[in-house]
């Protein structure tokens, strides 16, 4: 049974200078995002000084619930490292925050439901610490603007955020604002010299 959704042997986040506290948190289960105190502007991924203002100066503010909408996402079907042959398709996803000024993140998705499926991972609920099975989300099912919320994937050095769909009241309104704020399609240029 999987306890990981990529391969043992997969390269981890090591933490760097400017967001070794924001892996602290997430190995408490806490998705903690940077604000800036003097403007209000949130960022991620971590770093000392706001972009917009410059200032030093800025709070954690943890996600609760920790919740988003999948901003976009793509099918990965060749193995980019060595421990992923055999593994795609996979996906990868990036979700904006609705609670932190929309900041994104890049994460994977799951389904906690089985549907017949193998477990690809373990993972605790963002307000269950209990371990539970998570499983592969069908490519299929995955839309741009569909609700999520945060799953935790504990490994021995460092937790992974990784989100799966989600039915919580304010990850569905969020959903519903991404899709009305999704700008319309333009229309095709047009052909030079077509008749
Ligand atoms: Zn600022």
């Amino acid at each position: 049974m999987a306890d990981s959704y990529f391969p043992k042997g997969m390269p981890l986040p090591q933490g760097g200078m400017h967001d070794q506290e924001y892996w602290a948190w997430t190995k408490r289960h806490r998705l903690m995002i940077q604000r800036c105190t003097k403007c209000g502007t949130f960022r991620h991924n971590p770093i000392p000084h706001c972009f917009k203002c410059r200032s030093l100066d800025y709070l954690w503010v943890d996600q609760v619930p920790p919740i988003g909408v999948v901003y976009t996402f793509t099918i990965v079907r060749a193995p980019a490292h060595p421990a992923l042959v055999g593994r795609p398709p996979f996906n990868v996803a990036v979700v904006e925050l609705s609670r932190a000024g929309g900041v994104r993140l890049a994460t994977n998705l799951v389904d906690m439901n089985p549907n017949g499926k193998e477990p690809v991972s373990q993972v605790a609920r963002w307000n269950n610490p209990a371990k539970v099975p998570a499983f592969e989300l069908d490519p299929k099912s995955i839309r741009i603007g569909m609700p999520v919320e945060v799953v935790w994937e504990d490994h021995e050095d460092v937790t992974l955020p990784l989100f799966c769909p989600s039915t919580d009241p304010e990850a569905l309104a969020a959903a519903e604002r991404h899709t009305k704020a999704a700008p319309p399609k333009t229309a095709p240029p047009k052909t030079r010299g077509a008749a």
